[in-house]
């Protein structure tokens, strides 16, 4: 394959964005190779500006549930920019895609819509300090809820991968309400109650973990959080922006019957535009402004564009619920043929998966918390992300990234990659 131009592209992007980039993954730093660039998009597929076809494992980190640039979202898109772009004033769209939220997650009584995923969870944890009058939050290692300085700590995805777990520029006074405990480890999260019992504010948590590679949470540790947050007066929040309307219509919510006190959303509900949203109990939403003191804004929050984006893809996931049996289908199909490979070839690497969402790591399991995650090859992931590239699969270029797929992955592309993933592995693995 001929990456010309993406490398000619990448050499002129770095000389006006750091880095090249303007989100740290897509430098393909930690497979170390070049990124590409992108012409366009369609479908499972993506092609770069040399004209490289691939079947896309990225699916834009999530929100592409409908496989990118689907007719069906699209249609109509041109009537609202034709209308105007933001208005900076309400409108209906607004309300309508509030109650689609509010209708499918039970737990969510009100929701505001803000643009990313970073905004959200900063945002909640704004409401769950003021709604509790208590100061501190516990966070989970491997978790990544956004770069908000107060949650930039021991966090996942890009830092992970880049092991800088903390980010230069966040003052220690911000990240001291910060307390890192362990995912899936009851004890860590019963050692900081222990100690600050009065001042949690709120524990957040993503239902499973898309920023270590993909990891669940044992129910039972989800339960807990749910009771201890619940006896100590402390809120729980979903931080669903991976999971909301992937793992399920209702999102991790309702796969494990569990309801937070506040989820927070991104992606899928953005349709590919950038949006973000917190929703919860009335009484804890109401005391957001304009109703309460909790100040929170935002120019382009709920604009018209994303709106409709996110609208017209909920709708359609609403009205085909079999959509979610299917991706659990072609999840489950990857990841037998994953373990087939594993074995046929007698290496150390481990796949796991969570209904639709789904990683494979190249060490030996179980991958069940951040330090079990951490013992992966990322080289071994380098050579088998290059090979897969090579051979047009393109699966996240960090190994510490979930696989997204969409409702256009066919049983085709399925197979074709099970098919490359096994010259890929034996390379990778020098089998
Ligand atoms: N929470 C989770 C679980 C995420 O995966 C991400 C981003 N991948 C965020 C929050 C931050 O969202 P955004 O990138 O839209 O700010």
């Amino acid at each position: 394959m001929n990456f010309k131009k993406s490398q000619q592209a990448f050499s002129e992007a770095k000389r006006y964005i750091p880095g090249g980039v303007n989100s740290p993954v897509r430098a393909f730093k930690s497979v170390g190779l070049d990124p590409i660039f992108i012409e366009k998009a369609k479908g499972s597929k993506i092609f770069d500006i040399d004209g490289n076809c691939y079947i896309d494992y990225i699916c834009s980190w999530g929100p592409l549930i409908l496989g990118h640039s689907n007719d069906r979202i699209i249609k109509g898109i041109e009537e609202i920019f034709a209308k105007g772009t933001s208005y900076g004033v309400p409108t209906e769209i607004e309300t309508s895609m509030a109650k689609k939220i509010v209708e499918a997650v039970p737990s969510v009584d009100k929701v505001r819509m803000v643009n990313s995923g970073t905004e959200a969870t900063m945002s909640a944890l704004r409401l769950a300090r003021a709604y509790t009058n208590k100061n501190k939050i516990i966070k989970f290692g491997g978790c990544y809820h956004g770069h908000s300085d107060g949650l930039l700590v021991k966090s996942g995805s890009g830092t992970l991968t880049y092991g800088i777990p903390t980010s230069p520029g966040v003052n220690s006074t911000v990240i001291e309400d910060t307390i890192v405990c362990e995912y899936n480890n009851i004890d860590s999260v019963k050692k900081a109650f222990r100690e600050y019992s009065n001042d949690i504010a709120a524990i957040i948590v993503e239902p499973v973990a898309g920023n270590m590679g993909v990891v669940e949470a044992d129910l039972d540790f989800l339960k807990y959080l749910r009771d201890i947050t619940n006896e100590n007066k402390s809120l729980l929040i979903f931080d669903e922006v991976i999971t909301g309307f992937r793992l399920a219509y209702g999102g991790a919510g309702e796969v494990y019957d569990i309801k937070p006190d506040i989820t927070c959303f991104g992606k899928i509900i953005g349709g590919g535009l950038p949006v973000g949203a917190y929703g919860g109990k009335a009484e804890i939403m109401d005391m957001i402004a304009p109703l309460g003191p909790v100040y929170q804004a935002g120019t382009l929050s709920g604009n018209p564009l994303a709106m409709h984006m996110g609208y017209k893809t909920i709708e359609i996931l609403e009205e085909n619920p079999k959509i979610y049996e299917e991706l659990e289908r072609k999840a489950v199909k990857l990841e037998e043929g994953f373990k087939e490979h594993i074995a046929s070839l007698d290496i150390k690497a481990t796949v796991n998966r969570v209904k639709g969402m789904l990683c494979l790591f190249m060490g030996e399991g179980p991958m069940d918390s951040y330090d079990q995650v951490m013992k992966s090859d990322t080289d071994k992931y380098s050579i088998f992300f290059r090979e897969m590239l090579n051979r047009g699969i393109l699966f996240p270029p960090a190994q510490f990234e979930g696989l997204f797929l969409s409702t256009e992955h066919s049983d085709e592309d399925i197979e074709k990659t099970l098919e490359f993933a096994y010259e890929a592995l034996k390379i990778a693995y020098n089998k």
